[in-house]
């Protein structure tokens, strides 16, 4: 492993600056270093459009692998990930148990398809499966099998006639390494990706349980509940035999070409796969059922917070993701084309993945190809080298140790509601990994948002202290930092000292029919500013629970608490008490920082009840809070995801349009244009050359005035990205 954090380590550290408290400038800080080593030892940051080829076991002689290499010339795919071996061996393998294809005879397909995309000068990864195998396999290896908690070989759960593998044993250890041995010997891929690699549930076969109980002195635990204190043990057990794995099979490929990487569809920790990845794939294929149009980009962030700038890949599936799984299906234009333009705009390349070396239905080639076409034109504005977002929202990775109370259930909602929020607001912000808030990865934010963090160590409480003793300003709801990270409750917030309240021993709800009273400051006879667009309101409704504190400060009262009255029978439904000097939101200032806290699970209760006034009132605490002109700022109708990013010698804004009927139930059926108007802050000592429309391929109509770009859009279809070139 030395060897490759000595690599790692050769990236190009650009100068940083610390902007927390002062003017936004263009700043590159260690984590969104470009990712810039020297060229003969890597090919990562090379490809920029993706494309996978998943082999069917009767492909071969039967697919026109020339119809293949032709598209992806067409589409400038610059990236190519080929069905090479695991469940079915797609080349004349040695290795005894791997299963040729029944259809392969004296065919290569896979050395065919490599060859002609080496020619064309595009890198290649090959694909590898290891989750299922063959009858022939349970028989000579019955122990390679994995086991259900009744003690039974698990038969394959979509083919009956394999079995599903252990992955934590000899079938990985020593078969797969095998495989991924040969292939690399006879083609020498620039990687082997391995999909389904980190098996399929917890296995009870005789390996697993005599390797968890050597590493825990436990028994494999009989669920997957992760407030289980034996679950836990197995997650960070199961996490350690695969980077285990991980580092086996990387090491067998490098030994034969040191370039080349394994690259794991998938790593159960993501600060891990910081550590150990040059380039790093997600695998968010479409929408099913209620996903949000923007989860394809919240991936893209959630991971980016832990590899920073290395070269992100998004797999995208041109069919129907649902439970059924169609998996040779076609989805609309309009969906394929969001979903996409949501990665490329969060820092993603594309990848498209395709099963079936056959077609049927072939409408989703065109479709691909105008997304790529698009992408290949504007090649040298999407080679970010860090996004501009001033505001980051922190996530909890990996938290399992909070969650059994009433109140916490469905503690993901806070997360999506936040997120949702700033989506509505059209925020640029990044994700922030909580397990990564020292001063590096925090240095890009002026804000942070903690959306009821609750389980924060006393360490990571006194990064945040850093943070805002530094100038930044902190946004917390709920429980944030109430419990350390053992999942115990303290006796007061670890945050306590900056929010200036604490906890008053309980938490309530839900509670019925209860409303925050706003109001003016009776001393300025004014409305404070996190009431904007509200101050005809009196009242709104409340959050769903709240967290009862008391306040070691004073405090404005602009948002207070009108306690739950009767809802029923209508004649009773009136205040008891019509007012109190219960704050529902506490803000204050500590030297340069804003702070600002809600008891109220306000974020989650948004994203439950979606009221347009908590989205104001979260709006409006975001821009107190962030207390500077943001970046850039999209007015016009419509619902559009604002990223902005920087090149070497350029800016970007990218908008994705979201405006549709079908933006919570997918997929789309069509795309609605909106029009906007857009204001870009000009980064600190640059000047601003030519400025374009990249996706519809116009010039832009703008207007330079002191610091500030006006840029008028007439027309957003799906995507549209201003580039700004800078000198
Ligand atoms: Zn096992």
């Amino acid at each position: 492993m030395k060897l490759k954090f000595q690599i790692m380590n050769r990236r190009n550290f650009i100068k940083t600056t610390s902007v927390v408290a002062g003017a936004y400038a263009i700043i590159e800080p260690a984590v969104f270093a470009n990712f810039n080593m020297q060229a003969e030892e890597t090919w990562f940051n090379r490809p920029m459009r993706w494309a996978q080829l998943t082999l069917v076991e009767n492909d071969p002689g039967k697919f026109d692998p020339d119809f293949w290499l032709g598209y992806f010339k067409q589409i400038h795919a610059d990236g190519a990930t080929l069905s090479a071996g695991g469940i079915v061996a797609y080349y004349p393998t040695n290795v005894p148990l791997h299963h040729r294809s029944d259809w392969l005879a004296n065919s290569d397909p896979f050395g065919y398809l490599v060859e002609g995309c080496r020619k064309m000068n595009m890198s290649v990864l090959a694909r590898s499966d290891p989750h299922a195998a063959r009858q022939n396999v349970y028989d000579a290896h019955p122990d390679w099998i994995a086991v259900t908690a009744n003690g039974e070989k698990r038969r394959h759960w979509a083919n009956k006639d394999l079995w599903v593998t252990c992955a934590l044993g000899p079938y990985n250890f020593e078969f797969m390494t095998q495989v991924h041995s040969e292939i690399m010997e006879r083609y020498q891929p620039d990687g082997i990706f391995s999909n389904r690699w980190a098996g399929s549930g917890i296995c009870y076969c005789e390996h697993c349980k005599t390797n968890f109980k050597d590493y825990s002195g436990l028994d494999l635990p009989l669920n997957s509940n992760p407030i289980d204190k034996t679950f836990q043990k197995y997650s960070e057990w199961n996490t350690i035999r695969l980077k285990e794995l991980w580092t086996l099979w990387d090491g067998v490929i490098r030994k034969v070409k040191p370039a080349s990487r394994f690259i794991p569809n998938g790593f159960p920790d993501k600060v891990i796969t910081g550590q150990l990845s040059d380039i790093v794939f997600t695998d968010h294929q479409a929408r099913s059922g209620a996903t949000m149009p923007w989860s394809n980009g919240k991936g893209a962030k959630e991971i980016r917070a832990s590899i920073g700038m290395k070269p992100l890949g998004g797999i995208f599936s041109v069919g129907v993701e649902e439970q059924y799984r169609w998996k040779d299906s076609v989805q609309t234009e309009a969906e394929i084309r969001v979903w996409v333009a949501e990665g490329t705009a969060n820092g993603m390349r594309p990848w498209f993945t395709k099963f079936s070396g056959v077609l049927y239905d072939k409408r989703w080639l065109d479709i691909v190809d105008k997304i790529y076409q698009v992408h290949y034109r504007n090649e040298s504005y999407l080679r970010n080298t860090a996004p501009l977002a001033r505001v980051g929202m922190v996530f909890s990775d990996g938290n399992r140790n909070y969650g059994s109370e009433k109140w916490q259930q469905k503690s993901g909602d806070h997360s999506l509601g936040m997120y949702h929020a700033l989506i509505e607001d059209r925020t640029p912000f990044e994700m922030v990994n909580d397990r990564l808030l020292d001063q590096e990865h925090l240095k890009p934010f002026k804000l942070l948002i903690l959306p009821n963090i609750a389980a924060l160590s006393t360490e990571k409480c006194a990064q945040l202290r850093k943070f805002v003793e530094s100038g930044g300003s902190l946004l917390a709801t709920f429980e944030t930092s109430l419990y350390d990270e053992a999942g115990i409750r303290r006796n007061d917030f670890g945050l306590t000292d900056l929010f200036g309240v604490s906890f008053d021993k309980s938490v309530e709800g839900p509670m019925q029919n209860s409303y925050l009273r706003l109001k003016k400051d009776a001393a300025l006879n004014q409305f404070h500013p996190v009431l904007k667009d509200l101050e005809d309101a009196y009242r709104i409704i409340n959050t769903i629970n709240m967290v009862n504190v008391i306040p070691r400060s004073s405090f404005p009262e602009p948002v207070t608490l009108i306690p739950t009255y009767p809802d029923l029978p209508m004649e009773d439904v009136y205040p008891r008490i019509p007012e109190t000097n219960i704050r529902e939101l506490y803000l204050r200032s500590i030297g340069k920082s804003r702070i600002a806290y809600f008891p109220g699970d306000i974020d989650r209760t948004f994203w439950q009840i979606m009221s347009a006034d908590h989205g104001k009132l979260l709006r409006n605490t975001i821009r107190w809070a962030l207390d500077e002109e943001p970046i850039a700022e999209v007015t016009g109708p419509g619902v559009i995801d604002v990223t902005v990013w920087q090149q070497e010698a350029s800016m970007t804004v990218h908008m994705v349009n979201l405006t549709n009927p079908m933006m919570i139930k997918g997929p789309f059926r069509e795309l609605i244009p909106v029009a906007a108007k857009v204001t870009i802050k000009i980064p600190q000592g640059r000047k601003v050359g030519g400025i374009k429309l990249l996706v519809s391929d116009e010039k832009a109509i703008f207007d330079v005035r002191e610091d500030k770009i006006f840029v008028s859009v007439p027309k957003i279809l799906d995507y549209e990205i201003i580039g700004i070139d800078l000198s």
